[in-house]
């Protein structure tokens, strides 16, 4: 049974880089039938853990990921870190150190001074003496004093690290008596069921410590995944200003979640050259162990490209609906479907989307100035006039873009009138400016009795 976990510290919000060990930690367990499981590590009790759970919550609902069962709030668990504490504390596999903060800082002072490297030399370790009366001890685990700690990490194959170089007896408990980091951590990996960990490779440091507790406390080590950084293009830790931010900016700013799981499923994980990636193949492709053993840069204009992909890909109703939240309203009306096919191949994002579906329905307020100086000479005023009459007296339906087109192409040839004397004034007139899709895509959208207002409305303001 694989059971996998997402343990963000509380921030407030879920950020980028975290969905990504998210996904790929749901991806695992779910291709496996397993479960995937929440941990807000919350021991910092300063930090508002409902409110960090609800931006996690709005974030998985949004891209359409799901957690098993409840969540689990460390702040809540104190008890059985103290349970814990206690059982190594009486099994002689931890001990209380009454080292003052100044006796450790001459420690340090005099390692440094050696060129050694800063750590707790075990003066309390087998401590017989007095005890000192005015500190208030921390609790010690403790460490192997030699030897290797070694494990075969899914993606970054064996790692060994030296007892020697980066260990000491470090804290497990502080003097307030409140369990620190990495021991809560193994605790609750353990307690929780995980079998196979998932998470930034910022944390292999802390993974020593964690296998120490396992061991201190015969609990079996699951498998670890360490999962490479993301970088800006720059090679540099990536920053808010990169895109290390919010999931929900992403929603946002236009943003579809098939595009952002896409994205987040490639930065970092590959499967053969293939780049676009629906839900169901992920789950069927993904395996960690796949996962890229380099740093990967975020690239936001391959973000822009797999959005677009999946607009133009979407069915009709489910743009419509998206476009609610950028303020458009187009369910009830009658050329929803047209305007969503003359936009889904030119928008990169829902917002874009909805900004130039509301330049095409709102009638022009303005228009710009070069647009009507290159375009709009007297000549072409005078198409336009010519142009209105004829569809104003048109006898045949005006509604479809065919029909537009039909009308147009008639009217063109009575008139001896090429396309590009009539295609940027008419655009002109329908929205403001010389760009918009599809000439009879607009007018359809726009129907012929606000063309032809349009129209005259142009021609009276340039007059
Ligand atoms: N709470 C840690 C973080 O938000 C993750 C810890 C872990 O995955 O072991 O970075």
């Amino acid at each position: 049974m694989i059971t996998t976990r997402f343990a963000p510290s509380p921030t407030g919000y879920l950020h980028i880089g975290g969905l990504r060990t998210a996904l790929y930690s749901y991806l695992w367990a779910r291709k496996n039938g397993g479960k995937f499981l929440l941990r807000i590590e919350d021991t910092d009790l300063k930090r508002n853990s409902l409110e960090a759970t609800q931006a996690i919550e709005e974030a998985f609902k949004f891209v359409g990921l799901a957690y098993d069962g409840e969540v689990v709030y460390q702040s809540k668990r104190f008890d059985i870190y103290k349970k814990y504490i206690q059982q190594l504390l009486d099994e002689d596999k931890a001990y209380y150190c009454y080292a003052s903060k100044e006796e450790l800082n001459i420690l340090r002072e005099a390692q440094s001074s050696k060129k050694q490297r800063p750590k707790y030399d075990g003066r309390y370790r087998d401590f017989s003496g007095e005890i000192p009366k005015d500190v208030e001890p921390v609790v010690r685990i403790k460490t192997p004093l030699s030897g290797k700690i070694e494990f075969e990490d899914g993606v970054k194959g064996l790692i060994s690290f030296n007892v020697e170089d980066i260990l000491d007896d470090f804290i497990i408990a502080r003097s307030d008596s409140s369990p620190t980091y990495n021991f809560v951590v193994a605790i609750d990996d353990h307690l929780m069921g995980l079998s196979d960990i998932i998470r930034g490779d910022d944390h292999l440091s802390n993974t020593p410590k964690q296998i120490v507790v396992y061991n201190a406390l015969g609990f079996d080590i699951p498998k670890f995944y360490h999962v490479p950084m993301i970088l800006n293009p720059n090679g540099k830790k990536l920053s808010k200003r990169d895109g290390a931010t919010n999931v929900m900016d992403y929603k946002t700013m236009g943003y579809m979640p098939e595009a952002i799981l896409n994205f987040l499923i490639r930065l970092g994980w590959s499967f053969k050259d293939q780049e676009i990636f629906s839900l169901d193949e992920m789950l069927e492709l993904f395996d960690p162990k796949d996962i890229n053993r380099s740093a990967s840069a975020f690239n936001s204009e391959k973000l822009d490209w797999l959005n677009a992909h999946y607009i133009k890909n979407s069915k009709s109703e489910r743009i419509v609906e998206e476009l609610k939240f950028f303020d458009l309203h187009i369910c009830g009306h009658d050329k929803k479907e047209i305007i969503v096919d003359a936009l889904k191949e030119r928008a990169k994002t829902l917002k874009e989307f909805a900004m130039m579906a509301k330049k095409i329905l709102d009638e022009p307020e303005t228009y710009d100035e070069k647009a009507v100086n290159k375009f709009l000479n007297d000549e072409a005023k005078e198409i336009l006039e010519k142009y209105v009459e004829f569809i104003n007296n048109y006898g045949k339906d005006l509604h479809l873009p065919i029909d537009f087109e039909e009308a147009t192409k008639l009217f063109m040839q009575i008139n001896d009138i090429k396309m590009k004397q009539l295609a940027q004034p008419i655009r002109v007139a329908m929205v403001g400016s010389a760009v918009s899709p599809s000439v009879y895509d607009v007018l359809s959208i726009i129907g012929r009795e606000d063309v032809v207002k349009r129209v005259e409305k142009l021609l009276k303001s340039i007059s």
